[in-house]
């Protein structure tokens, strides 16, 4: 493997652990203040993502290099509404996409194509996860700011296996 694709590779170690510590911080917002369907969700996409890092050490381990584990951004955000995260949880994923991307580009430019196939796997999952954020935001803006339905909403979130 050529050093270039291993580190960016390492890089998006550190991303999908980043975006855990997001969805963590997220998850911990909504579950402190009772919205503990939203929070039900975000936990799990917050385990979602160190799934995904488990997947790329296991493929740098497979291809015989090494992992560096460097420190993750903490993210304080301020979340004035309910509806921040959401948009956050999509615009971050967008930019998680376009990391994927330029991880194939290279891959493809150094005719490195175990990891371009291994990546097709992760190019499906960011096109699920720009979905399904999507459609929370859209089910999100449906509700039109009503408690009752914004409850519902929140109940059906605490169904995410
Ligand atoms: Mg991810």
């Amino acid at each position: 493997m050529q050093p270039k694709i291993r580190k960016q590779i390492n890089d998006q170690v550190n991303q999908e652990m980043a975006s855990a510590y997001l969805y963590l911080g997220m998850a911990n917002h909504y579950a402190e203040q009772g919205w503990n369907g939203f929070a039900h969700w975000f936990y799990n996409q917050a385990t979602e993502e160190t799934d995904h890092v488990m997947k790329l050490i296991h493929y740098l381990h497979d291809e015989q290099q090494k992992v560096t584990l460097d420190g993750i951004a903490s993210f304080n955000l301020a979340f004035n509404t309910l509806k921040d995260p959401l948009e956050i949880a999509l615009k971050h994923e967008r930019q998680i996409t376009s990391f994927i991307h330029q991880i194939y580009k290279t891959a493809l430019e150094e005719e490195d194509y175990r990891t371009t196939q291994f990546l097709n796997w992760f190019i499906e999952e960011q096109a699920e996860e720009e979905k399904t954020v999507s459609e929370l935001l859209l089910n999100y803006d449906r509700c039109n700011g009503n408690l009752q339905a914004l409850a519902l909403l929140d109940r059906e979130l605490s169904k995410r296996g």
